[in-house]
């Protein structure tokens, strides 16, 4: 599908849309329209590639536990009024899916901050939300499970989800954001590239 009616399709459930060509330029937008602020990070591959926190944390305050680990600072993230993440799957029907571990995307993302932005790369779109979660648990749950170092099935072959009940496995909270959420303004920031998984 082309990325015009993936946008329409977005649009006509409450999100704003832009499109980049590159990471530089999504880079760029959010620098210029980010400033002064405190800023929560979730969990990303995709923001760890396109070096966002470097890029906004010159005029911003940017709080991430890629940098900082622990629970202490997801729980300050998570009181930020501008929070940013990626996704594991997008649909081209309009839908977000996220897996979590811990649960502090999800919650973001559903509750909490003004303004919620989600940077996509072309690999994260589905044709629809069965293909979403297949992409969610056989794609990149496996490989954010073998990046962590967890005892899981999936993350010893990076295959497919086993659907395990390890101490370790990572998907234990998952959201399907079908519209944006009443009261916060989210925007999909599509690049036409392979970013995170
Ligand atoms: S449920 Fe377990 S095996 Fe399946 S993707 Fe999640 S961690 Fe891996």
């Amino acid at each position: 599908m082309e990325y015009s009616q993936i946008r329409t399709n977005f649009e006509r459930h409450g999100f704003t849309t832009q499109l980049f060509s590159t990471k530089e330029a999504a880079c760029s937008y959010l620098y210029d329209i980010l400033q002064n602020q405190t800023i929560g990070f979730g969990g990303s591959e995709t923001l760890r590639e396109i070096g966002l926190f470097e890029v906004l944390q010159q005029k911003n305050a940017v709080i991430w536990h890629n940098k900082v680990p622990g629970l202490a600072v997801r729980k300050l993230a998570n009181c930020a009024d501008i929070y940013i993440t990626s996704a594991n799957a997008v649909t081209e029907t309009g839908e977000i899916v996220n897996i979590d571990g811990t649960g502090n995307r999800v919650a973001m993302t559903a509750f909490g901050p003004q303004s919620c932005y989600y940077v996509v790369g072309k690999n994260k779109i589905t044709a629809n939300i069965v293909d979403a979660f297949a992409r969610c648990k056989n794609v990149a749950a496996p490989l954010n499970a073998r990046r962590v170092g967890a005892k899981t099935p999936c993350a010893a072959k990076v295959d497919k989800c086993y659907d395990c009940n390890s101490p370790d496995r990572i998907c234990r909270v998952v959201s399907v954001i079908e519209r944006a959420p009443m009261g916060m303004k989210c925007e999909i920031i599509f690049v036409d590239q392979e970013l995170g998984y």
